[in-house]
């Protein structure tokens, strides 16, 4: 079936997913509050993510840092410096672009000439058409802020444009309170802010956002194999779904957690088949990284990124220790130890290796003794692998994915649409709904109300007495609700004393009624919900 992007918000807002921000006031560009459903959905999203990044590893602990930081974290990652999109403006219908997105709707490429950007011959504005565009400008996309009373420059400060940093900046607190040792990672959700030049495709593009971040801390190559003997790459074939092992080189590890990334992203309900990876070319990835895969997602209004998975070097724990004078590095003992095992010949052999390596690649010969030495102290400043994903942009990905309308027809021939949100159960907003068939029999509202009590106390549970029973199914179809359950006559057991505490339980995707007893009803939705 066709989904377009309007359906889906239309939906959203009909059923209180997604509302305009602040729409009482006519909005605002790029803001968007989540409605009584939404809300729902974004917390099973985070707790889903939390559970299998954080809760259900050994190498793994949670972060909640603030949105407004010491601005000089900024200053250390390079955001206050190069945080920037590329802006155009029409000079005659004044609409405003950015600049490389405005090439690429128009199947073009944008000009990077130095730290600079030239449109390509040809580049016309798309609202009107016109060719009379300003050169490219860099827009720095951190939103400012000031701290305390006095709003001058020693009292700006930015709200955070990823959630990150904070995490590296946090790292030398983090590593002794939570007893881990390289490999061990930091998982931060929460919000960021970032001023899109252009907030576009519905919530995909927003100005706040979520985002779910890891860093997953690593040794340095070159200190797995002072450990190991060897560094198993790719090409080893290593084993990506057993557990981690200790000669993983950054190859590895970087493929270990895109697998991971892709695993979940089906376990939220993404059919494989609807993700893809694209790997940044040399020319894309940034000076420090050494691989980057962008998980996409095949949306209405194309394919496009839902998560950047980058192996980033030692570069963000080096940058903060240059700038806060604070060293990053760690101490390892499994290093230590290895290295004590070694001859001197072993050790000198192995220091010109890795300076002939090093330079090789452009780099610095006194730096890299000075980092062989450290490794052979034991010390080294990790590198790390970043999963980041954004929270609504999944939102949106798995309510258009959940979309469908479903043709019927009834037995008298008539033919009905019925409009579902397919979401797995562990994601859907409200995930049983109790249904009273009438609400007139105070011993049957009674009873229902009784199911309802204890199910809420596990579940977000919906109730619902007014109306058809058929409508009412529907209504809970469309908030993608898996399981209704109808407490009727039966239950009272007034008709078939055999039938007395049970209930009909209704899946919403095959639109099934079952008989089953009220006993087996809480061991039944659990074992649909589990993860
Ligand atoms: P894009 O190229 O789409 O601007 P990005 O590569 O700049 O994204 P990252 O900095 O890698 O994004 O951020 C990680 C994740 O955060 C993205 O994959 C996306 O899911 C989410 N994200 C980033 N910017 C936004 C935004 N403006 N609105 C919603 N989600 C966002």
């Amino acid at each position: 079936m066709e989904k377009s992007l309007d359906q889906i918000a239309s939906l959203c807002k009909r059923r209180g997913f997604i509302f305009p921000s602040s729409e009482i006031y006519g909005g605002l560009n790029g803001f968007w509050d989540y409605g009584p459903m939404g809300s729902e959905l974004k917390r099973n999203i985070r707790d889903a993510w939390w559970h299998f990044m954080v809760q259900w590893r050994e190498d793994v602990v949670g972060l909640d840092a603030t949105i407004i930081m010491n601005p000089r974290i900024w200053e250390a990652s390079g955001h206050v410096g190069g945080f920037a999109d590329p802006m155009v403006d029409c000079k005659d219908c004044k609409k405003r672009h950015r600049a490389d997105q405005l090439c690429e709707e128009q199947g073009m490429k944008l000009v990077q000439d130095g730290k600079n950007w030239k449109l390509p011959e040809g580049c016309k504005c798309t609202a009107c058409g016109s060719a009379n565009l300003t050169e490219p400008r860099a827009f720095n996309l951190m939103f400012k802020t000031f701290v305390g009373p006095v709003e001058d420059d020693s009292a700006v400060a930015y709200l955070r444009p990823e959630t990150a940093q904070a995490i590296f900046a946090q790292f030398l607190n983090i590593v002794p309170t939570s007893r881990k040792a390289v490999p061990f990672g930091v998982a931060q959700s929460g919000k960021s802010f970032r001023n899109e030049i252009n907030p576009r495709n519905y919530t995909f593009r927003s100005r706040e956002f979520e985002q779910m971040e890891l860093e997953f801390f690593i040794r340095p190559d070159e200190a797995v194999e002072l450990i190991c003997g060897h560094v198993a790459t790719l090409a080893d074939k290593p084993d990506l779904d057993g557990d981690p092992q200790e000669d993983w080189g950054w190859e590895v590890w970087h493929r270990y957690w895109v697998e991971q990334r892709l695993k979940w992203y089906r376990l939220a309900g993404l059919p494989q088949g609807d993700l893809h990876l694209y790997w940044q070319t040399k020319e894309e990835l940034a000076h420090y990284a050494r691989a980057c895969v962008d998980i996409e997602y095949a949306f209405p209004f194309g394919v496009q990124e839902l998560e950047g998975i980058a192996a980033r070097s030692d570069f963000d724990l080096t940058q903060h220790q240059k700038h806060s004078g604070k060293s990053m590095e760690v101490m390892d003992d499994r290093l230590r130890l290895a290295v004590a095992e070694k001859s001197e010949e072993e050790k000198v052999a192995f220091k010109a290796r890795v300076v002939a390596d090093w330079t090789t690649r452009g780099k610095d010969a006194a730096a890299a003794e000075a980092f062989v030495d450290g490794l052979f102290a034991g010390r080294y400043i990790p590198h790390v692998i970043e999963p980041s994903a954004g929270t609504d942009r999944l939102a949106l990905a798995l309510l258009c994915n959940a979309y469908d309308e479903e043709k019927l027809v009834d037995a008298k021939g008539k033919e009905d649409v019925r409009t579902v949100l397919r979401f797995s159960p562990a994601i859907a907003p409200v995930k049983v709904a109790v249904l009273p068939l009438v609400k007139n029999k105070p011993e049957l509202k009674a009873k229902a109300r009784e199911v309802y009590k204890k199910l809420q106390r596990r579940w977000k549970c919906f109730w619902d007495e007014t109306g058809a029973i058929g409508r009412r199914y529907r209504r809970q179809d469309e908030i993608g609700t898996p399981f209704c359950v109808t407490v009727d006559f039966g239950t009272l057991g007034e008709e078939d004393p055999a039938q007395k505490d049970t209930v009909t339980l209704r899946y919403r995707d095959s639109m099934e009624q079952v008989r089953i007893p009220l006993a087996e009803l809480e061991a039944k939705i659990a074992a649909a919900i589990e993860l």
